[in-house]
């Protein structure tokens, strides 16, 4: 049986159950839950925080030292970046329009929503008093004490840090891919990858106890919300997709979004069915090259570039999560709280790797960093598959619309 399927039988079975004792509430319900079903949940969720602060830093230093391969394609690649943070940005603007709008995590009973703090461990409030301090505290002044109070708050300190660093690092060995340092990053990444992949292989099992945790004290309440969220982000997506995409393509590239989106529908089915950026590559640039009849050395850098760093689709899908989590939990987030949102959301979107379930650590730092409790990640992941799957069709449709762009300015400047 293919994991997808296990993780939604894991959903399923939690759901069914956790309602089934829901109805026969008694200490012996509170004793399974605590010593049973909480304890595998959390397990699974540690699995995946112990890796964060590995994976943020080797994949922020090596994506800004990456940042040389935007510089050897001179002009195309500096409009490449350009169109990936403005993409970026309007994707996940979208995504916050959306969560406003339809409030997915609104409604639940205040008991509720206490009961459901009181289960995640407290997330450190102490933010700095004023704007001026929060902007200076954004420079650690100890790097190792921003890593270890990373999942306490401090994470947006230390991944100023490590894009300093990186920065540093490609000014020092910019020419030279070699570098045994950057070699080491590279194993880290991997290794924390691969670690995340022996988490996900025990997602049935952690997706079904939490699920059971949550049905079996929360009834059917929480799933109406879940719902909810779940419609609201594949409608985002798709006014990305088929309106944003749509007109930038008219303005932008003069071409027909109609004619454009049946061209790549190959693509789109197959990030549909791998749920992976880096595992649809080969056909986006096969599609580039035969069907939209694009320039291969533009094509072929930009997709590349963009299957790592483009990631439009997991940009929104992270803004909406974290605003969805919010509301779920009763937390306020004022302007500039979102506008962390919004920023530390793009900066994610670019270093996620393009695998399924590549935003999952990246999203609790985001969530860690505006007080909202990692855990609530828990609650998403039994339908993450699903949203994985219609993101990961953004984030490729997303590279294939850079690439058409860029060929159009381009081709105007010949
Ligand atoms: N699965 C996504 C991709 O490969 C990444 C993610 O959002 O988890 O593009």
């Amino acid at each position: 049986m293919s994991r997808p399927l296990k993780i939604i039988l894991g959903l399923c079975s939690g759901i069914f159950l956790g309602l089934i004792c829901h109805q026969y509430p008694g200490p012996w319900l509170n004793a399974a839950i605590a010593y049973i079903s909480q304890p595998l949940g959390q397990l699974f969720m540690r699995l995946i925080f112990m890796i964060v602060v590995p994976l943020v830093f080797s994949s922020l230093i090596l994506g800004i030292f990456e940042l040389q391969d935007f510089k050897q394609l001179g002009r195309v690649g500096v409009k490449t970046l350009i169109y990936t943070v403005l993409a970026s940005f309007s994707s996940v603007l979208v995504g916050l329009a959306f969560v406003s709008i339809f409030k997915p995590g609104e409604g639940l009973d205040p008991e509720m929503t206490k009961h459901l703090g009181a289960l995640s461990e407290p997330v450190r409030s102490s933010q700095p008093a004023t704007f001026t301090a929060a902007l200076v505290s954004l420079i650690p002044k100890n790097p190792i004490a921003s890593a270890a109070n990373a999942l306490e708050g401090d994470m947006l300190s230390l991944m100023i840090f490590t894009l300093i660093f990186g920065a540093a690092l490609l000014l020092v060995r910019g020419d030279n891919k070699r570098d045994p340092l950057v070699a080491c990053l590279e194993t880290v990444r991997a290794v924390s990858m691969k670690i995340v992949d022996f988490a996900m292989s025990l997602a049935p099992l952690g997706v079904a106890a939490l699920m059971f945790t949550m049905t079996a004290q929360f009834g059917l309440g929480l799933i109406a919300n879940l719902g909810k969220y779940t419609a609201v982000v594949i409608a985002a997506l798709a006014f990305q997709q088929f309106i944003v995409f749509g007109l930038i393509l008219k303005l932008l590239a003069r071409k027909s979004p109609w004619q454009f989106f049946s061209q790549i529908k190959e693509v789109m089915l197959t990030a549909l069915s791998t749920a992976s950026s880096n595992a649809t590559l080969p056909t986006s640039i096969r599609v580039a090259e035969n069907n939209l009849k694009l320039n291969r050395n533009i094509s072929s850098f930009v997709l590349t570039i963009g299957s790592a760093a483009n990631q439009n689709g997991t940009a929104l899908f992270e803004g909406v999560t974290v605003l969805f989590l919010a509301q779920l939990y009763g937390i306020h987030l004022g302007l500039d709280e979102q506008l962390v949102v919004l920023f530390m959301s793009v900066v994610a979107g670019m270093g996620t790797a393009g695998v399924p379930g590549g935003s999952i650590p990246m999203m609790m730092i985001v969530l860690q960093t505006v007080g909202v409790p990692a855990e609530g990640i828990g609650l998403i992941l039994g339908v993450d598959r699903i949203l994985d799957m219609c993101r990961t069709v953004l984030n490729v449709s997303g590279d294939l619309v850079c690439a058409q762009v860029i060929q159009a300015s381009e081709s105007k400047n010949q």
